[in-house]
């Protein structure tokens, strides 16, 4: 399972448009944004999903919110988004590699669930 769909995007071999690389994260558009801005950033090692994180993983998730934070204000929505890390089944986890949703813009992105 180390060579997913995002494996391979961190890795280069499936192109994307990369908004920020450093040696152990990348963040790029979505592919079928739901918002004016909607990035995703993913660790470069797989991580299956945030169920799968241990205690070492700790400072790799808080960086990658830190920077999900200052890609947020640099891409084009700087007065506030939303993160969102689909998890598993229940989650409606589609791409089985940890990532984080960046969505934004001008407008705000609207009410976080329908309630039932
Ligand atoms: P999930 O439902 O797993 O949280 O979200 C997966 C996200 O990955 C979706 O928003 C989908 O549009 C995006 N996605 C799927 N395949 C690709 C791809 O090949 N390139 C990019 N840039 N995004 C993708
Ligand atoms: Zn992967």
């Amino acid at each position: 399972m180390d060579r997913c769909l995002f494996c391979r995007i961190a890795a280069g071999e499936i192109p994307s448009r990369k908004v920020h690389e450093d040696d152990e994260i990348v963040a790029f558009h979505d592919i079928n944004p739901a918002r004016p801005v909607h990035l995703l950033v993913i660790p470069k090692r797989h991580i299956t999903s945030l169920a799968t994180v241990s205690d070492a993983d700790v400072p790799l998730l808080g960086r990658m919110l830190a920077i999900a934070n200052r890609l947020a204000t640099e891409q084009g929505s700087p007065d506030g988004f939303r993160v969102i890390i689909n998890t598993g089944r229940v989650g409606h986890q589609e791409v089985q590699h940890l990532h984080i949703h960046i969505v934004g813009g001008p407008d705000p992105v609207g009410p976080m669930l329908k309630r039932v």
